[in-house]
């Protein structure tokens, strides 16, 4: 038996330990220092899962491979682990001459990366594929089979998923140290427990380059990119049906304008170096804001009205040297494996990156398949999806489902309490605000949890013995204000 540790439960890391709880002689943990899976860089994100025309084969031949492979496993596991996805396809829109001539270069990468069915559509066909283009647009380039997933969602499907395969969690904890015996990995240091190992996968997403430092591995800085975001309500319109996006640089793919799973309308995100040092500088700027409106204004007919905006957010994208993934199985110190730098498309890439690391490790060790695997995940109903007699029938079993705790995005208490106990499954210490409204999506809505939160909070404080000012957002101290609230009214 060999124990493997992964360090990162964000998309990679998970869809690595899904790929290896198949093999019997593997005894597998994932770590994480955050106190719930996916709360990395695999939070906030696009979330496309992206056709691959614009992934260059010459520039990066690893790269395009994976997100191709990763593309057509998606297919199967949102199906195998009911996931929320949507595949409307996807245009990139040129508003210019130069615009259109970069459309032509990705066509031909359509045509070199094999994606089905990608190409150029102008006049008046362009406007009936998307009625929300702006007008004064001159083609697009269309690539059906562009797709969307809940990327929180993905992670929380495949952390269940791994539990009923064996995989143990450790949450909320930081890994400080990797110790090194006679070339080999022995253990995993975090700031409560020390871990026996036999082979270590460092899957640490922005901070994989302070993990390769922990055995010696000095080669490689992952450098921080920021990607900001604007989210506007569900009744924000026109909302594109089909994704769209400006044109892409070296940098970035371009400005997105796109319908969430959730329905509501997410535009961005920009593309920002920082410095080393601002790995976690997850803020929101005037300029930022701006960027997102000039670029999305561009390609949509009309931007909904800005008292529709219901939050700004960003996400951190970790870039590695010359934008390429970092996967590799040292020698030495002997079974410490790499899945670095996995920068956009690494949504889409995940799963063929698992495989990859299965095959680098199943060189160095003989993989022996589990007689029984669960392939299939089922995830929380949603009562707002039911039909109305599949409502009433359900309400009849379990009249908790007819109480509707959120009311922007029709979230029962049934719903809540089943959010609270998947948690305990995957080993969550803590049970978060934030925690049950990434499984729920409760507190997504226009009024972002103003009005649920409270009584979110006290069924938490039920369920959990812990009091209701004590229930936080993100784990430890980030109330949100109950407890302050308490504070001045026992001071008076
Ligand atoms: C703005 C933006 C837009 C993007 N859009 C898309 C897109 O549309 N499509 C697409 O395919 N890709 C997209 N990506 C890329 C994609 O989000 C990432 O490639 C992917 O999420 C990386 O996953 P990961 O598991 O490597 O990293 P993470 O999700 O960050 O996981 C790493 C985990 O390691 C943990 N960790 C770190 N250090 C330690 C430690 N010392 N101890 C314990 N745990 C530790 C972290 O807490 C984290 O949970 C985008 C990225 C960004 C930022």
């Amino acid at each position: 038996m060999y124990r493997v540790i992964i360090i990162g439960a964000g998309i990679v890391g998970l869809s690595i330990a899904r790929v290896l709880s198949r093999f019997e002689n593997l005894k597998i943990t994932v770590i994480d220092k955050n106190p719930d899976v996916g709360w990395g860089v695999s939070k906030a994100n696009t979330s496309i899962i992206h056709p691959c025309h614009e992934e260059d084969p010459d520039k990066h031949p690893l790269r395009t491979k994976l997100c191709l492979e990763g593309h057509n496993i998606w297919y199967k596991w949102v199906r195998e682990l009911d996931i929320p996805n949507r595949w409307p396809g996807e245009i990139i829109v040129a508003t210019n001459e130069d615009e259109y001539h970069v459309l032509k270069h990705y066509l031909e990468l359509a045509r070199r990366n094999n994606v089905p069915g990608v190409r150029i559509v102008d006049g008046e066909e362009l406007f009936k594929l998307e009625p929300s283009i702006n007008r004064s647009s001159i083609a697009g380039l269309y690539a059906p089979s562009a797709g969307s997933i809940d990327p929180v969602q993905a992670c929380i499907a495949l952390a269940e998923n791994n539990v009923d395969n064996g995989v143990r969690f450790v949450l909320g904890e930081k890994v400080v140290d990797i110790v090194v015996k006679d070339k080999h990995v022995k253990e995993v240091v975090t700031n409560n427990n020390v871990y026996e190992a036999d082979i270590v996968i460092n899957a640490a997403g922005l901070f994989a380059d302070e993990i390769a430092r922990m055995v010696g591995i000095n080669d490689y800085i992952i450098y921080p990119r920021r990607g900001q975001y604007i989210l506007f309500d569900k009744t924000a319109s026109p909302k594109p049906d089909k994704i769209i996006h400006t044109t892409p640089t070296p940098k970035t793919k371009g400005v997105y304008v796109l319908k969430t799973i959730e329905e509501t309308l997410l535009i961005g995100p920009t593309a920002e170096d920082l410095s080393i040092e601002e790995k976690e500088a997850n803020i929101v700027t005037k300029e930022g804001i701006s960027f997102i409106l000039e670029n999305a204004k561009k390609i949509i007919e009309k931007l909904p009205p800005m008292n529709l905006v219901i939050r700004t957010f960003t996400g951190i994208r970790p870039e590695p040297p010359n934008g390429s993934y970092i996967l590799r199985f040292h020698e030495e110190p002997w079974g410490f494996v790499e899945a670095a730098g996995i920068r956009s498309p690494g949504l889409t890439a995940a799963p063929a990156i698992a495989y990859y690391i299965k095959n680098l490790i199943s060189q160095h060790i003989d993989l022996k398949l589990k007689k029984k695997w669960i392939r299939i995940r089922k995830g929380i109903i949603k009562i707002k999806d039911l039909s109305r007699i599949e409502r009433n029938n359900l309400i009849k079993q379990n009249p908790k489902y007819g109480r509707i705790i959120c009311q922007c995005m029709g979230v029962s208490e049934a719903e809540i309490l089943e959010a609270i106990n998947r948690m305990r499954k995957i080993g969550v210490k803590e049970t978060t605000l934030d925690g049950i409204k990434f499984r729920t999506h409760s507190m997504y809505g226009r009024c972002q949890g103003t009005f649920c939160r409270p009584l979110i909070s006290l069924i938490v404080s039920r369920e959990t013995g812990l009091e209701p000012w004590k229930v936080s957002f993100k784990g430890g101290n980030s109330t949100y204000g109950i407890g302050f609230v308490k504070e001045l009214f026992m001071k008076r």
